[in-house]
């Protein structure tokens, strides 16, 4: 019975035992399972208050990075739009500097242009003003002798003008008129000698007339010629009859040659042979405007020295 009981005994008190482990498991579980909950609600409570705090600094940072952005677009583009006038300035000063650089060239072309042209080739020559004795030209070449009118003597001219008269002789030929040259460059010592001559032949006041230095000294340039033309005898007195003498009035101006002392001039008596280079532009300047050279003052003389020598 005892052993019975015993083992009743033995039976209940394994359920109580079971039991009380089962409410003291219970009891602890709910317990910690509190605390453990508690614990967790304050965690996430910590970590929303965190992600708050986050949520706050990402969109003031946000703010202040979007405020930045906008200030480096704004700096940006006013940087550009002052690149782009800077470019605009730096375009027109260069298109300047380039218009200036060019101008210059240009004027230094024409300066070392001029600096090589014979500033005596147009300058008038008459009573009052004549060449220095001790002028000579720079290039002379000598004419083929089937272009002079006498071969006795070899006449001379400077090269440049030699090349345009030569084709005027060649040119006139072409249209049957003979041209021949009488007379070319001659230096001041020869113009004293032939002067002299004259005055030993015809005394000094009518030598004067028609053989004065400062008339005759266009030939000392080496840019004037006496022409002659066949059925003159060899006298150049006449000249200005003869159908040579008109194909000269109407075209040597295309060759660059003009009429020194025309008809009633009040330079010099008047010479229909003698005839002088003073380039193509000029010459037909005086031949359009129907005006001699040396009614033209020598400011306007002088502003086609640069073309002198031009074809
Ligand atoms: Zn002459």
């Amino acid at each position: 019975m005892i052993n019975k009981l015993r083992k009743l005994s033995i039976w209940q008190i394994g359920t109580i035992i079971t039991l009380v482990v089962v409410v003291l498991f219970l009891i602890f579980n709910t317990k910690y399972t509190n605390d453990h909950f508690n614990s967790l609600s304050t965690r996430i409570a910590d970590l929303s208050t965190q992600l708050d705090n986050i949520g706050i600094k990402l969109s003031s940072t946000t703010a202040d990075l979007s405020k930045n952005i906008t200030q480096t677009h704004d700096s940006l583009n006013d940087a550009l739009n002052q690149q782009k006038q800077n470019s605009a300035v730096i375009a027109q000063q260069l298109g300047n500097y380039q218009q200036q650089v060019s101008t210059v060239s240009s004027t230094v072309s024409t300066l070392q242009k001029l600096s090589n042209t014979d500033q005596q080739l147009l300058e008038k020559y008459s009573k009052v003003f004549f060449l220095n004795e001790y002028y000579a030209p720079a290039k002379l070449t000598p004419i083929p002798g089937t272009y002079e009118y006498s071969e006795t003597k070899q006449l001379m001219l400077q090269n440049d003008v030699w090349t345009h008269l030569n084709k005027l002789i060649d040119d006139a030929k072409k249209e049957n008129t003979t041209l021949y040259v009488y007379s070319a460059y001659r230096s001041f010592n020869e113009q004293s000698a032939l002067k002299k001559e004259y005055k030993i032949i015809y005394g000094a006041g009518t030598a004067n007339s028609f053989s004065a230095d400062q008339g005759y000294s266009e030939h000392q340039l080496g840019t004037t010629i006496d022409l002659i033309t066949p059925g003159l005898g060899g006298v150049i007195d006449g000249f200005d009859t003869t159908p040579a003498y008109q194909w000269m009035l109407n075209n040597a101006y295309r060759y660059g040659f003009i009429l020194s002392y025309p008809k009633n001039n009040t330079f010099y008596v008047y010479e229909p042979w003698h005839w002088r280079f003073v380039g193509i532009k000029l010459a037909t300047y005086l031949h359009n405007q129907g005006k001699n050279f040396y009614d033209l003052d020598q400011r306007t003389i002088d502003t086609y020295l640069v073309n002198f020598f031009d074809p």
